[in-house]
């Protein structure tokens, strides 16, 4: 492997001033990239897809840490630097232009486990989390999910019944993965920094619950969510059977959505089950 020039001068020789449009603020401590690059555990030969690699900070932390990294990047700019990343790790880097949010990544990874990684802008993370989260095909094809988001976001994802944060992202991200909150990211880590402190989710599959569906799961919660502040009997008096199966389960139709744990709405879901 070749000596890097410092990710600073390579966005300096490459002109990659961050695109405000395109949600850009590039991480350039090496140290922090390399900590983040270990979460999803040793990754020698091992396929990792990173969405919006940008001038490819994390991206030879991820190469240096014997990844063999697929790479979607929309910026047409940040090619070139990516391109001779390639060219010091041969063999080790593919890079993809394109949105990411319009390609089949299972089918870029050639049908194989891969692991996630990525730092992207808040509504195209979101938008991603969601995708790989949904279906009722389980395990999914990505083993591991390690991606930064705004901290409000973060802590949506893995907030428990009866914190503030909890919602239909929380169910979605602990019905049947693990997530945790990886490590905390300040704003005045980023390259510009953007207004709002971040932090990094780490999401595992475990096993799908059985006689659950997921598509009943998402309609509960949103039924129940879109109106959490309601209780129980009013929220889901639009799913039929939704009332009859709280009282089997003895769950209180007087309590609200907010209230109702990730594996209560999972029975709830299994006793919808058609
Ligand atoms: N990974 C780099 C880092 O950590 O320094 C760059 C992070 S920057 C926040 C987000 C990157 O995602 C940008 O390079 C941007 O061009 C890219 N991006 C934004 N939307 C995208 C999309 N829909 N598909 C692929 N890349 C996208």
């Amino acid at each position: 492997m070749a000596d890097l020039p410092p990710i600073r001068d390579v966005i300096k020789r490459h002109g990659l001033a961050a695109s405000k449009a395109l949600g850009q603020n590039f991480l350039l401590d090496e140290q922090l990239l390399a900590r983040i690059a270990a979460l999803p555990g040793d990754l020698t030969g091992t396929a990792v897809l990173e969405v919006g690699p940008g001038p490819g900070g994390l991206t030879r932390a991820l190469l240096k840490a014997g990844a063999l990294v697929t790479a979607i990047e929309m910026d047409r700019r940040c090619l070139p630097a990516l391109a001779e990343l390639s060219e010091s790790f041969p063999g080790q880097l593919t890079v993809i232009e394109g949105d990411a949010l319009k390609l089949d990544h299972g089918a870029l990874m050639g049908g194989e486990p891969f692991h996630v990684l990525s730092n992207l802008p808040y509504n195209v993370g979101t938008a991603l989390f969601v995708r790989w989260l949904s279906g009722e095909s389980w395990p999914p094809q990505w083993q591991s999910l390690t991606l930064m988001f705004q901290r409000e976001v973060a802590d949506r994802i893995v907030a428990s019944a009866g914190e503030d944060a909890y919602g239909r992202l929380a169910v979605l991200a602990q019905w049947r993965s693990a997530a945790t909150m990886a490590m905390k990211v300040h704003r005045s880590a980023f390259t510009p920094p953007p207004k709002v402190m971040s932090a990094i989710v780490h999401v595992a599959p475990a096993a799908m619950p059985e006689g659950v569906s997921a598509r009943m799961l998402e309609r509960l919660t949103e039924a129940a969510f879109g109106q959490r502040r309601k209780m129980l009997r009013q929220s889901l008096k639009g799913v039929p059977g939704a009332l009859a199966a709280l009282a089997s389960l003895g769950i209180d139709e007087t309590r609200r959505a907010e209230t109702v744990s990730v594996a209560e709405f999972v029975a709830i879901a299994r006793a919808l089950n058609p």
